[in-house]
């Protein structure tokens, strides 16, 4: 388990702030971190090695793993999570502050890490009973599950070693894997339920004192009681106390509550292992001391999916809010970004129009969206009669400074289209028309083509993850979609494909280096 990371290398390695942190990697931690890590997800894992079942050489009932080291199972998982962004980080975890989206952390040695949700699997303490060499064979011959360690021990001399009224459920549990079995009440006087269902089963009931455990040859051979007798044994098992190592939440105003079997505290959490402090989830023996490794890691699994569900929302609702804000696309949103400079375009005709212009016989066209005037002043000089429209007043009056013998009008034209059948050619682009509007306003801008007459409608092609002014490229109808909207009973479309532009811009639109084309004739 020794993993060292120094400030610089930790840097070097995690982001500044991390969608999930995961505090403790043992067996519920590194299973959250590794379905956070599957779901995409930013992740830091902070740990300082001590697992529950250190002690262990072995652990058992883990399908695929049984009988195999716990630290072991734990570097597979380590492994299998270096496929993602996670990181796992060797440090103790000191302090955790903040609130839902901004969770602070600080470790050991100083170092801060942010996150906007916290999983903390951080597990249970176990508190051993004070009995002289007990704790030297904790883990070994001194055990506590019989699902964990009784096939190892089955038909040898064992003691269960009363340490509350649970102690008989236990006793009778251990009886499963041995009918050579002690109980030893440590002085208490057994209850009636405990001498009539545990001598029923034939097990022995001491009730002297414990003193000490006894080892021979590193192996333990037996207790000592008060009054000097050895009971010879191969293992004894004892039921613990024990704590949710917790302490970390207190800062977070969460507190352990007592366990319902009264024998410890845990951290309450509901069945996603959300705890009372939203952003705060819990798996494992912190919260579920009876959970084993296999437990612990479906627990880890699941919590780990619930906190992913939740960014889930988060984002869901953030876009939907975003959504909201939009702009208007009126007059009012384009004048402003026009006058954000003295010229938004480059003046140059744009490449497509002058393609299938240049096959046509010149008549009436129409500019849609014309912006600063470079399109309709190029099909003025080509010898077509041009009106050029645009809902930005301040960019149709640079048009109209180029040239005036273009017809120049200030409109929308995604609500009040020109009169049908007008033109020659309309041409539209990269003229946004919201699919909001419904297909109405494409078919009432289709509409103004005369019979014979062409409509050219180019757009950047759509490039995922690329916003504008709060709209998805999805937001918009493609050339491809306003085509299929087209009646071919009236319209013959010639082009619709996507094609490299001729000259990419630098900068802010460098990403729009393929355009969609549509040209469609009007039968
Ligand atoms: C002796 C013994 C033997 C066992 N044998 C078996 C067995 O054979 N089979 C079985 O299924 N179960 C066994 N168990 C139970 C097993 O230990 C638990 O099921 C398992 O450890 C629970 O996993 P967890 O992730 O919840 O907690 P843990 O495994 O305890 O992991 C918690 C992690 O949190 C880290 N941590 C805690 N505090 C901090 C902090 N402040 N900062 C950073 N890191 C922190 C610790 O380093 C640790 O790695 C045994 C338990 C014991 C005690």
């Amino acid at each position: 388990m020794g993993f060292t990371v120094t400030v610089a290398a930790m840097t070097a390695h995690t982001h500044s702030t991390v969608d999930v942190l995961v505090i403790g990697g043992g067996a519920a931690g590194s299973s959250a971190a590794l379905m956070l890590g599957r779901a995409r997800r930013r992740v830091v894992v902070l740990d300082n090695g001590t697992p529950r079942n250190a002690p262990a050489s072995h652990m058992h009932g883990v399908l695929g793993r049984d009988h195999t080291s716990p630290l072991d199972y734990l570097k597979h998982g380590r492994a299998d999570l270096d496929r993602y962004d996670v990181r796992v980080v060797d440090a103790t975890v000191t302090a955790l502050g903040g609130h839902v989206g901004h969770f602070t952390a600080t470790t050991d040695d100083g170092t801060t890490i942010s996150a906007r949700r916290v999983i903390v699997t951080t597990g249970l303490t176990d508190h051993l009973p004070d009995v002289t060499g007990l704790a030297e064979r904790w883990g070994r011959d001194v055990v506590q599950c019989p699902y964990c360690d009784g096939w190892e021990v089955r038909d040898r001399r064992i003691a269960v070693l009363r340490t509350s009224p649970m102690s008989l459920h236990h006793a009778t549990l251990w009886r499963q894997w041995t009918d050579r079995l002690v109980y030893l009440t440590d002085g208490t006087e057994p209850t009636e339920d405990e001498r009539t269902r545990l001598g029923a089963r034939g097990v022995d009931i001491v009730t002297t004192p414990v003193t000490a455990v006894e080892t021979t040859d590193d192996a333990l051979s037996g207790v000592t009681l008060a009054d000097g007798t050895v009971v010879p044994l191969d293992a004894l098992a004892v039921g613990l106390r024990f704590s949710a190592r917790g302490e970390l939440l207190a800062s977070l105003g969460l507190h352990p509550v007592p366990h319902a079997m009264g024998l410890g505290e845990v951290i309450e959490a509901d069945p996603t292992g959300a705890t009372s402090v939203p952003g705060v989830r819990v798996a494992g023996n912190v919260s579920d001391p009876s959970a084993t490794v296999i437990a612990a890691t479906a627990q880890g699994a699941f919590v780990g999916a619930q906190t992913n569900l939740e960014l889930v929302m988060e984002e869901t609702d953030a876009a939907v809010a975003r959504h909201g804000a939009r702009p208007t696309l009126d007059g009012a949103f384009w004048d402003a970004l026009y006058r954000e400079s003295d010229r938004r375009w480059s003046g140059n005709p744009n490449p497509p129009l002058t393609l299938v212009a240049a096959s046509l016989t010149p008549g009436r066209a129409l500019d849609v969206g014309c912006g600063e005037g470079a399109d309709a002043v190029w099909l003025d000089r080509q010898g077509w009669e041009t009106t050029g429209v645009d809902i930005s007043a301040v960019a149709v009056e640079r048009a109209r400074a180029l040239d005036d013998s273009v017809t120049w009008e200030t409109r929308d034209l995604v609500h009040d289209p020109l009169p049908e059948a007008s033109f020659d050619l309309v041409t539209m682009h990269y003229f946004g028309i919201l699919r909001s509007d419904g297909d109405d306003a494409v078919r009432r801008l289709a509409a103004t083509v005369a019979p014979g007459g062409t409509l050219l409608m180019v757009s950047h092609a759509r490039v995922q993850g690329h916003s504008w002014a709060g709209f998805d490229p999805m937001d918009f109808w493609s050339p491809s979609e306003v085509g299929a909207v087209l009646d071919p009973a009236e319209w013959d479309i010639r082009v619709d494909e996507t094609r490299p532009r001729p000259a990419p811009p630098a900068g802010a639109g460098a990403h729009h280096v393929d355009d969609e084309i549509l040209v469609a004739v009007r039968r």
